[in-house]
Parts: structure tokens; sequence; C-alpha cells
């Protein structure tokens, strides 16, 4: 069948198994080329088939030779449906790190569940013993606690008042955005299901089950971004759930200190991924962002960010900032970049759009997630999903 790519509301539903594969195969060259790394060397990624997560998994096999168990959510083809993009990426990773001779198997299942911490575990004991880096890369909508079945949504909303700004399609096509505030239920509910009690829960089990080796570290990956944003993410319902996360990060490395271990969390940049691009005003940032990125020549995708982090921060100094945390966000904040953004976010307007932001940039990177785009592919041709 002919697929192409159908997306509602910043979201792609369907994917292209050959495009996913290039997109997997363009970040494993990256992470070839770059210089080979000491660690990690035995690893576990809990949200290992997209964005970030995808591209730690990326590095530490082909840029550090370890050996890595993967946790994603996603949905293989059924009929005429594609795949979920992190399916077909999931699969191109495996067989390209298992022709290296390393161990890479991913479970497919929900990363919140007793029994997939129980598969987990199976894994790791059978073949690789121990880690010494968990990756918690979690991205997800809902979360069903696995103690009472009681079942959380996440939502995106500002608290206390709402909130109206521009924002804009991959397109480049402007609305404004409203966004009325979260109540005390959707607080909380967001904290439970995208703040740090989960990374807790895996810390504590894969402790009891002794597979975390002497010196683990253990890194989980936040957001704090702009002024700008501030209203809707960072003293939002997600920026709750980040307080959590990051409030963990101490919880776990007092957990860790008999194994001499250390958790952080890492504050990495804004990216097109499929979670950010749900994310109300962060597409026209991301945009304006990316042009001015790329003016001044420190433009990073997910694979150079993940690389800069393991590579200077995990094989170096972190460098950790007075919160304890791991700033990979540091040139998206420099005062020039932020400064140059404000500017720009006062003039922009359909007229100017197109010549203060790269809507092409962020809409090319938004289709390759999904397969799409990609100049050596001929969309046109019959495809097996
Ligand atoms: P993504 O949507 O690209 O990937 C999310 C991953 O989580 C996928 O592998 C998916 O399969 C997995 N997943 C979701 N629900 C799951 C479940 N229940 N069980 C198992 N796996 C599940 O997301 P991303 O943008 O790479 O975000 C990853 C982390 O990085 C998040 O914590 C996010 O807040 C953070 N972050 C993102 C950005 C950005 O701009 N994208 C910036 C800074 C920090």
């Amino acid at each position: 069948m002919i697929i192409q790519p159908m997306i509602r509301n910043n979201i792609c539903l369907n994917a292209h198994p050959r495009g996913c594969v290039l997109y997997v195969q363009q970040q494993i060259d990256y992470a070839r080329k770059q210089g080979q790394l000491k660690f990690p060397k035995r690893v576990l990624i809990i949200g290992s088939s997209a964005g970030y997560g995808l591209a730690s998994r990326i590095v530490s096999t082909f840029s550090a030779h370890a050996d890595t168990l993967g946790i994603a959510f996603e949905r293989p083809a059924s009929g005429k449906r594609t795949a979920s993009a992190g399916w077909y990426a999931n699969e191109a990773f495996l067989q390209k790190a298992k022709e290296t001779g390393l161990y890479a198997h991913t479970i497919i299942d929900d990363a919140f569940a007793h029994s997939t911490k129980e598969q987990a575990v199976q894994a790791i004991k059978e073949h690789m013993g121990q880690i010494d880096l968990l990756i918690y890369s979690l991205a997800s909508p809902i979360r069903i606690d696995p103690d009472t079945g009681e079942r959380y949504t996440s939502v995106l909303k500002p608290i206390g008042s709402s909130y109206s700004s521009l924002s804009a399609d991959f397109s480049g096509n402007l609305r404004t955005v409203e966004v009325a505030p979260a109540n005390d239920t959707e607080i909380r509910d967001t904290v439970k299901v995208m703040g740090g009690e989960d990374w807790e829960l895996w810390i504590r089990h894969l402790q009891k089950e002794q597979v975390l080796a002497k010196g683990i570290h253990t890194v989980a990956y936040s957001y704090i971004g702009p002024e700008l944003t501030y209203a809707l993410y960072r003293q939002g319902t997600i920026g709750k759930a980040k307080e959590d996360l990051e409030a963990r990060a101490s919880t776990i490395t007092a957990l860790l200190s008999s194994l001499s271990g250390v958790a952080y969390v890492s504050v990495n940049k804004a990216l097109v991924t499929r979670a950010s691009a749900v994310i109300p005003v962060v597409p026209l940032y991301l945009a304006i962002l990316y042009k001015i990125m790329q003016e001044k020549n420190i433009h990073e995708a997910c694979i150079e960010q993940m690389y800069r982090l393991f590579a200077s921060r995990l094989n170096g100094d972190p460098n950790i900032d007075l919160q304890g945390r791991i700033r990979m966000d540091d040139w998206e904040l420099r005062k020039d970049v932020q400064d140059e953004v404000n500017k720009r976010w006062k003039r922009i307007s359909p007229e100017t759009a197109h010549e203060l932001a790269d809507f092409t940039r962020t809409q090319q990177e938004f289709l390759q997630i999904h397969g799409f785009s990609f100049d050596q592919i001929d969309y046109t041709k019959d495809e097996t999903p």
C-alpha cells in the first residue's frame, strides 16, 4: 500500500517502515563517527524507542559498545494500519545492534507495570548480570497505578489562571491558543504520571534484585525552557511533575549510597519529538529556536544532544547546577540565544513567520521521526506496513 503521512493536531497517526529504518540509520552513522566512549557498558533504557531514549540507546550501543535492554510501549502493524514509528525504529535498532554482536533486547510493555519490572530483572540477570546505567526517558499520557489499578491522565495546563499565547502547527500556520487552568486533581494526576515515583520504583526494585552494579548511574530527563513558556510548562502541571522528578534524584542517590551510585536529572534542550509536538506554543518556539541555533552553529537534534551528554557529562565532569542537575539546555538558554528568541517572538506574524522561524526544518524533523520526508525514499511506491 502507499503510505503518506496522516497528521491531525500535530500528531502523526501513521509511519513509514523504510523511512523509520533510515531515521535510525542516520543516528547510528552519527554515533559511530564520534569518539569511542568508555562508559557505559550495560544499560537499561526506559522509553527506548523514540526521541531522547532512542538516541541514548544508539549512543550507548554505537559509541560506547554497550549491551542494552530497552522498555517501550509501541504498536505493531495490523491489517492496513501501519505500526507506530517507535515500533519500526525499535526493530531497525535491534537489527543493527545485533549485527555488532552486542546484546540488545526490547520489552514492549507498560513500564509502569510490576510485571514489566519483573521481565526486565529476568533479562538483566540472564544476559547482562547487572547494569551500570539506567536511563529514564518516558513521555506518557497515562499511567495505571500497579497497586491500585487506578488510571491517571497527565494534562498540559497552566496553574492558577488561564494561558493565552500565539502557537503554530508545523506548516507555520499561526493561531492563538487559550488553555484553561488545571484543577487540583489534574495537577496531582500529572505528577503521578510524569513525576519521579515510577523512576524510584524501578530503582528500588532493581536494587532489591541486586542487578545494579557498584557505581551505578541513573539519569532522568527534564525540561525548563524559556520564560515565555513558563506559565504553561515550567509553572504548569508538567512543571510540577518535573519538580517531583528532580526532587527524586536526591532520594535515589541516597538509596544508592551503599553502591556508591548516583542519580541525576539532565535538563535537555527543546527538540521536535512526538511528545513535544503536542505541547501548545512549543512548535512555534521550536521553529524560532531552530533558526537561531542554526545561525549560531549550535543546533543539535536528539543524537547530538545525547552524544554530548554521554561524552562530556557521563564520561567527564557532570558540571551540575546548584540544584544538582546536568544542564544540556546550556546552549538553548544562552543569553544571546534567548534575547534573539524574545526579539523575534514580538515580531512574529503570518507575514514574518517564515523569515523569523525555520518551519521547513521543524516540519521535516517531525515528518522524519515518522519515516517521511526523506529524499532517498520514493513515497509513491507500494510498502508492506
Ligand atoms: P518521545 O515521545 O519521543 O518518547 C517517549 C518514549 O516513552 C517512547 O519510547 C515510548 O514508547 C515510551 N513510552 C511511553 N509510555 C510508555 C509506557 N507506559 N511504558 C513504556 N514505554 C513508554 O519523548 P521524548 O520527547 O524523547 O521525551 C522523553 C523525556 O525527555 C521526557 O521525560 C521529556 O519530558 C524529556 N524532555 C523532552 C524534551 C523535548 O523537547 N522533546 C526536552 C527536554 C526533556
